[in-house]
């Protein structure tokens, strides 16, 4: 990247920001140009999920310090949405009629709620939770429902429920699967977290679908289970998953892979066009394969290396390979996620669910991959540092055994 190259990123979320801030840590001192179509100071999302039990307005909070922008001597364009690019003419079309041009071009577009195609999505009273737009009206929605139901135990869904039902709403969540957040977690630690869900008296119906929602005068009074049983419901949250932003890059002739396929390096398929965070799929180090990951990790850690990269150059660079970890929290579950689990891999507890506070190894071909805590965050912190070392060395007995100091191996074996 030269001096003179008009860097553009499209996106305001948390890829976008830290890839202002990147490049300018790394010395950058050209020009920088960010477009994003939300028309907020950019902002955070976990809290928007978290904290919707806690104050009587949504607060949000900053991805950066007040004048950020300016100090970082980058042009924001907020509330613009890019709706063309034309990777030949390196040029971009914009929402309120004006053209961009760029020398280097930064997809940050992110992800958006995937839509349920069923009867009644669009009645008053259903929801979704992406934006603080979303936030602002579910919070508003939550004072005057009595009965919520969600769709979908994941993440969001689970933490909205949690929220819902310290509010003291009667709270259904139906989820299609036989446990909750299967894609993200180990039978384990998925059956201690529907438990605990139950235990607070939340309806957590498994192996519940939705087959339609139904409503009076426009608003929603009912879901319909897959099963043919009936919800009564003031408000619904649909919380089933994102879709990446990919369309901008598929029209201009982008490779495509479920995100904006790039190489090890965040480039996609056109050398001046790079792409970080929920909107990439990229080639993963820990999985082994083409990844899509949805976190603040991936993406704060996505535009840490490629502001480096492009700044700095590095041709011996191995490519982008932080290790990847996740977090939620609901009501008094904390889960932290280290490493990423896949199916055929060999679980094993450390110490005891019945305490309320243990971990799940998860072990691939001998090796350790993957270490979900459960209000176990020392277990957390250390099992970051064990999966980035060398960890042939130790055995499962003593990785497992709760008097095994983890921080202390993790140290032995850096
Ligand atoms: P985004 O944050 O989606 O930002 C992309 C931005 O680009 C958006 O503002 C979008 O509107 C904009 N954009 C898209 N297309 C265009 C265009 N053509 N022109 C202009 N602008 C465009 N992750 C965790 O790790 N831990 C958590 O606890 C956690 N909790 C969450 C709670 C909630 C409620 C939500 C919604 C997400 C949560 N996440 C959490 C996920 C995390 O927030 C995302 O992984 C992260 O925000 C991804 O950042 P991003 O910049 O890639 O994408």
């Amino acid at each position: 990247l030269q001096p003179h190259e008009h860097v553009v990123i499209i996106g305001t979320g948390q890829a976008g920001v830290q890839m202002v801030d990147s490049l300018r840590q790394n010395g950058f001192t050209g020009p920088i140009t960010v477009v994003g179509d939300e028309p907020h100071t950019p902002y955070q999302r976990p809290p928007l999920s978290k904290e919707l039990a806690g104050s009587s307005s949504i607060v949000p909070l900053p991805l950066r310090p007040e004048g950020f922008f300016d100090q970082a001597e980058t042009q924001a364009l907020l509330g613009v949405e890019v709706t063309d690019l034309d990777p030949q003419a390196k040029e971009l079309k914009l929402s309120d009629g004006g053209r961009l041009s760029y020398n280097r071009l930064v997809l940050a577009t992110g992800a958006r709620n995937r839509d349920l195609p069923i009867e009644g999505a669009d009645l008053q009273g259903v929801h979704g939770l992406r934006t603080l737009d979303d936030a602002e009206n579910l919070h508003t929605a939550l004072s005057e429902a009595w009965r919520v139901v969600i769709v979908g135990a994941g993440f969001i869904g689970l933490e909205v429920a949690a929220c819902a039902n310290k509010l003291g709403k009667e709270v259904t969540v139906l989820e299609f699967a036989d446990r909750p957040m299967a894609r993200a977690l180990t039978s384990s630690a998925s059956h201690y977290v529907a438990a605990a869900h139950t235990e607070t008296g939340i309806n957590l119906k498994l192996g519940e679908g939705i087959a339609s929602l139904q409503g009076q005068h426009g608003k929603v009074t009912t879901a319909v289970g897959s099963s043919g049983e009936q919800y009564p419901a003031d408000l619904v949250l649909i919380g089933v998953g994102v879709v990446p932003n990919t369309e901008l890059a598929e029209n201009a002739g982008l490779k495509i892979s479920n995100g904006i396929a790039v190489d090890t390096q965040l480039c996609t398929s056109d050398p001046h066009i790079y792409a970080v965070g929920d909107c990439t799929t990229f080639p993963n180090h820990f999985t082994g394969g083409p990844t899509r990951l949805e976190s603040v990790q991936n993406a704060t850690d996505q535009a840490r290396y490629l502001g480096a990269l492009l700044v700095q150059g590095n041709d011996d660079d191995a490519g982008y390979r932080e290790l990847p970890w996740f977090w939620s929290n609901q009501g008094g579950v904390r889960i932290q996620i280290a490493g990423i689990s896949a199916p055929g891999d060999e679980a094993v507890l450390r110490g005891d669910p019945e305490t309320g506070k243990f971990s799940v190894l998860c072990f691939r071909d001998g090796a350790l991959a993957a270490v979900e805590s459960i209000n176990a965050p020392k277990d957390h912190m250390a099992a970051r540092k064990l999966l980035v070392g060398d960890t042939s060395s130790l055995s499962r007995e003593e990785l497992s055994d709760p008097e095994t100091d983890l921080r202390k191996l993790a140290k032995s074996i850096r």
